[in-house]
């Protein structure tokens, strides 16, 4: 299947495709062999500018005045062409990203419904009256769109996080300005391709590509810009929460993480190791909830531990093209780089470096950045290996005595977004959900996101949450209007 252009991919500015006013382009490449995959039009400041007026203008000319039915209408096309052209929008992922096809398959499968889901809530943004103290005045709310939103997405799940983010954003009423990752920026090609064939209005819906110091910056200080909806690292969020400070700007941030997997002797075992490799499997490990730190108690550690080496010797590490492969590399040079550099720390630190998994890598992705998934065996938390987020198909293995020894050592994090435990003892199981600092907690199962359940992380995994209920409300503001009937 031919899903890659030849020609530069242009960005989306109210009704135009465009090659952008200064015409340049940067390179976008296939990980898995490091060759030039595509190329981009970059984006000038004038070119963020004219986006974020045409998505202001679209915003005050019609997209606030449609009614939920229309909007829910919009969506639902959108679902249905999603769904035709979900298996080409996948092997874009798999040529840009790395994701074996398989994976990238099965993580667009929920797309289309979530949409659809999205479609379905318009109807809860709306306001209630409310009994004030005098009768004679009427109190009610009114749930409005904030305006122009701007979306701004990482490398790891490219499509996944760009629809979860549209579809609350226009729901509500607002209009969107789209920053891909410069690093792949395709399948958000694609995608923003189906807008006009669903039928929505020029300008809802726009798409910039670039760098995010240059473009995303532009972006998000951008006067007209109402909310920004960042995913991304901790250090980028942060960044975005000052520079748009100056205009209290409503900002929801999802970031980096460094989860625990939590063992206790009485664990299943078996699902405790099926969650713990496929969390070091999948997405080459860049996947934000990821458990990368395995806390396991002292009493199981050499039989979990025995049971997991097993299954990563397994692991067939290769194309993603590869309907066979379980792990592909990682999205480029600069990240394979970055992990590595971690597994010399931990060594140096007095970690146990194992690397397991077979490399099988044929002449065309001989050059690609692959790494082979790797437990640091004997660390403990305090080691910088053990507490910075790597990003790659790496585990640091950590034992602990009891109950309390588990959750101090899970919450000591500057990290929060996710957390899974094992053990049969639901009392336990209950007492940990509740101490441990963590956006979401998944008990004798993966924590596996879904749209229709909010999603967000604590300390400086990130600010407010999105997906579920909760998107609706991230993308409204709240009126009180109050009305005297005596006058
Ligand atoms: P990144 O922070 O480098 O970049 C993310 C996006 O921000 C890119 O589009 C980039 O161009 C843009 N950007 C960079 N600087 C900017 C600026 N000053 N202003 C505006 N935009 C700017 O992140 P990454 O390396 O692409 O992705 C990996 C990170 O994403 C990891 O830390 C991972 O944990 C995190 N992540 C979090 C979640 C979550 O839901 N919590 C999900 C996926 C990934």
């Amino acid at each position: 299947m031919n899903v890659i252009d030849s020609q530069p991919y242009e960005l989306l500015i109210g009704q135009r495709w465009t090659a952008g006013s200064q015409g340049h382009t940067f390179d976008t490449l296939n990980p898995a062999t490091g060759q030039v995959l595509a190329q981009v039009h970059e984006a000038s400041e004038a070119d963020v500018d004219a986006a974020v007026r045409a998505a202001h203008e679209a915003y005050e000319k019609y997209w606030r005045k449609t009614t939920p039915a229309e909007r829910g209408r919009l969506l639902r096309r959108l679902a249905a062409l999603f769904e035709r052209d979900r298996e080409k929008i996948a092997w874009i992922e798999t040529l840009n990203v790395g994701k074996p096809i398989t994976h990238s398959l099965d993580s667009l499968k929920a797309m289309p419904s979530s949409l659809e889901y999205f479609a379905g809530i318009i109807p809860a943004v709306r306001g209630e009256t409310i009994p004030v103290g005098d009768n004679d005045v009427l109190n009610f709310t009114l749930r409005e769109p904030l305006g122009v939103c701007a979306l701004i997405t990482p490398w790891n799940y490219p499509m996944t996080l760009t629809v979860n983010k549209l579809g609350p954003a226009l729901a509500a009423g607002n209009t969107v300005i789209l920053k891909p990752s410069e690093v792949t920026p395709l399948s958000a090609m694609a995608l923003a391709r189906l807008f006009e064939e669903a039928g929505f209005p020029p300008g809802v819906v726009n798409v910039v590509n670039g760098q995010g110091a240059t473009v995303g910056e532009r972006l998000v200080t951008h006067s007209l810009v109402s909310r920004v909806s960042f995913t991304g690292g901790t250090v980028t969020g942060a960044r975005i929460q000052a520079s748009t400070a100056s205009d209290v700007k409503r900002v929801t941030l999802e970031l980096g993480g460094k989860s625990p997997l939590i063992v206790f002797a009485d664990a299943p075992l078996d699902k405790a190791v099926a969650v713990a490799a496929g969390d070091i499997i999948k997405n080459s490990g860049q996947v934000c909830i990821a458990c990368t730190r395995l806390l396991v108690q002292e009493s199981v550690r050499d039989e979990f531990l025995g049971q997991l080496q097993q299954r990563l010797d397994t692991v067939r590490v290769g194309s993603p093209s590869d309907a066979a492969t379980e792990m592909g590399p990682l999205v480029s040079a600069a990240q394979k780089k970055r992990v590595e550099k971690y597994i010399q720390l931990a060594g140096d630190e007095g970690a146990t470096p194992a690397v397991h998994g077979n490399l099988l890598l044929d002449n065309a992705t001989q050059p690609g950045f692959f790494v082979r998934p790797t437990l640091l065996l004997n660390s403990h938390n305090r080691m910088q290996s053990a507490q910075d987020e790597i990003f790659g198909p790496v585990q640091s293995v950590i034992g602990f005595r009891d109950e309390a020894d588990a959750l101090r050592i899970a919450n000591d994090s500057r990290y929060g977004l996710a957390a899974v435990l094992f053990t049969h003892d639901g009392g336990r199981a209950l007492r940990m959900a509740r101490g441990l600092q963590s956006g979401s907690v998944a008990i004798n199962t993966g924590v596996r996101t879904s749209f229709d359940a909010p999603f967000g992380g604590y300390k400086q995994s990130g600010i407010g949450k999105e997906r579920g209920l909760e998107a609706i409300y991230e993308n409204t503001q709240l009126k009180n209007v109050k009305y005297d009937m005596g006058v």
